[in-house]
């Protein structure tokens, strides 16, 4: 493994995750090998090994079974699938089996959404889960039927195109959008994507042609293009489906930012739970340079631009670029201090543009039809369609490709929603809509998302909403800066204690305090946008929160005399003055 990644430093996440596949952990004497053998220290190597949540640096089992737990795989019934295989398997949640064979536990969304309940084992996806699938699952994991014997229709995962627009019924061949950007050559491309106004599709629609442009013009030994396929906002699965069965286009995509920016490097960054699509896109790209569409001197044009895939491995925070290109590194994912960005100091320090799967798919488009026919197409501050990932109570789910400028409306209905409630516009970071919001409209102007669209129906209960999205924040917060570390996991208690019957009023004015210090003053995009939905809930659904309430006045989270007890029986007293006054009950351990 290390002789395949060139002993290079910058590798330690691949060869982590390659070892690990092998020997289902990293032992101790695993990473002073690796340390050793790449000559850097070891403390190096464990803090990467241990920031990953795939990653496991104790006995993990020979089955690693991981329950996808976002919103929508709860409300199709993960939770009640769980407990039956572990009571099948006579395990704890969380805890390796006694023998060592099987461990069971929850992951954050795997991108599954519009076909789960769904799960990962051993890193591999399966989809729509059910009680027949969960009882033959725990026969196989005792007979230890090896994942690979297991039944293959278990691991299909379907793209579920519900409607097509310019992007998804293109017709166009491998290659094409590359030899029509050669043909316009670097100037020329970049003056269509700048006619075209392309903004970037991760969410925050930042203008292409300036983030190309201001990369080009940064001095630097080389120029890096990084296709950022690490979408692991909860409720998105577009680009599984763009690389899935696009990606040819999303290859143009990147050879194309290679010939704008001057760049002869790319990396897709492909999040750890697509590991599934992981040969197959290495097998096009081998398959690409035998036929001339990649690697050197490209159709014999005199351009030469190759890509590698990297792995991420669990680790939600990578999808903010400068995390995802400390990953890139080899290092934990731990967001950059800006400025410098990324566009002058970016991967090895060196000028790097960052874009979104669907953003590059996109550019080829615009280089074989131009900027012209693209601004036709949306609205004047939104050119273009978005991918819509719509999942949760609606008949069906899936993807929709809309111009930009469609309403909220629009979509439910043709997602077939009924009774729709609430619908979250950009997954958990982003915000939530109600009834009297659904004329609103899919744009960077009004309602601008990343592509995840979930909804909800009035038989959902908001709290539970909130404290998925709050549990998921308190997990996937890199612990880097203390507003985030300890802000997410306050909100989180803070939840818990309303959904206990133990919240009272403080606790709310409590959640909409730490939404504005957290917002204000976190150090990425996580912290400042994790208690968004969450507040937007509560603004807009008080009654949910408020009948949860126990009392006015301050309710403490737990009954701290009782959990005394423990500590009155070891003493051997149980007199008056071993009990907590009144006044001192209602001490908050928070
Ligand atoms: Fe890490 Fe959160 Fe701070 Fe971002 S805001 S650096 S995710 S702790």
């Amino acid at each position: 493994i290390l002789v395949q990644h060139r002993r290079e430093p910058s590798q330690l996440l691949q060869i982590l995750i390659d070892v690990q596949e092998q020997s289902g952990w990293l032992p101790p004497d695993v990473i002073s090998a690796i340390a050793s053998a790449l000559a850097v220290p070891r403390v190096r190597v464990e803090s990467t090994a241990s920031f990953y949540s795939f990653l496991h640096t104790q006995p993990a089992g020979e089955y690693r079974l991981l329950f996808s737990d976002n919103i929508t795989d709860r409300m199709l019934g993960n939770t009640g699938l769980m407990s039956a295989l572990c009571e099948q398997l006579w395990l704890e949640p969380g805890r390796l089996s006694e023998d060592g064979l099987v461990r069971v536990d929850t992951t954050s969304c795997t991108g599954m959404c519009d076909q789960g309940p769904a799960l990962l084992a051993n890193g591999r996806a399966i989809t729509r889960l059910n009680v027949d699938r969960i009882d033959e699952m725990a026969h196989l994991v005792r007979s230890r039927v090896p994942i690979g014997d297991w039944p293959p229709e278990w691991f299909e995962v379907a793209d579920n195109i519900q409607r097509r627009d310019v992007l998804l019924d293109h017709r166009l061949s491998p290659g094409e959008a590359l030899a029509a950007a050669l043909d316009r050559g670097a100037a020329g491309l970049l003056a269509e994507i700048e006619r075209s106004s392309l903004r970037g599709r991760g969410g925050a629609g930042f203008g292409s042609d300036i983030k190309w442009r201001s990369c080009r013009d940064a001095w630097g030994d080389a120029h890096y293009v990084i296709c950022n396929a690490d979408e692991g906002e909860p409720g998105t699965f577009k680009d599984r489906v763009l690389l899935n069965s696009y990606f040819d286009l999303v290859v143009d995509g990147m050879c194309i930012a290679g010939l704008a920016i001057g760049s002869s490097k790319g990396f897709i960054y492909l999040r750890g739970e697509y590991r599934y699509l992981l040969d197959r896109l290495q097998a096009r790209l081998a398959q690409r340079r035998e036929q001339g569409l990649l690697g050197r001197n490209i159709m014999g044009r005199g351009f030469s631009f190759d890509i590698d895939i990297h792995l991420g491995a669990g680790a939600y925070i990578c999808g903010e670029e400068s995390a995802l290109i400390e990953s890139l590194e080899g290092k934990p994912g731990k967001p950059r201090i800006r400025p410098p960005f990324p566009v002058t100091n970016g991967y090895r320090g060196q000028p790097t543009t960052v874009n979104n799967v669907e953003t590059l798919a996109l550019a080829a488009l615009i280089a074989v039809r131009g900027g012209e026919w693209f601004r036709t197409i949306g609205t004047p501050a939104s050119t273009g369609t978005k991918l819509l990932s719509v999942s949760g109570d609606v008949a069906r789910p899936g993807i929709y490709e809309f111009p930009f400028g469609v309403t909220v409306a629009d979509v439910l209905q043709a997602a077939g929603a009924r009774d729709t409630l609430a619908v979250t516009s950009a997954g958990a970071a982003g915000h939530c809509l109600d009834e009297h919001e659904f004329g609103r409209r899919i744009a960077f102007e009004d309602v601008a998302t990343g592509g995840s669209i979930m909804v909800f129906d009035r038989s959902r209960d908001m709290l539970e909403v909130a404290r998925n999205f709050a549990h998921f924040f308190a997990h996937e917060s890199c612990g880097f800066c203390t507003p985030c570390r300890v802000g997410t996991a306050v909100v989180a208690r803070l939840i818990d204690k309303l959904a206990a019957g133990r919240g009272s009023p403080y606790d709310l004015e409590e959640m909409a305090k730490m939404h504005v210090l957290m917002q204000g003053a976190s150090h990425c995009g996580l912290g400042n946008t994790a208690t968004i939905a969450v507040n937007d809930m509560l603004s807009r659904f008080p009654s949910v929160f408020e009948s949860r309430l126990q009392s006015s006045e301050y309710e403490p989270a737990f009954d701290l005399d009782a959990a005394l007890s423990r500590a009155r029986q070891m003493t051997g007293r149980d007199d008056p003055g071993a009990h907590l006054g009144s006044n001192l009950s209602a001490i908050d351990t928070h």
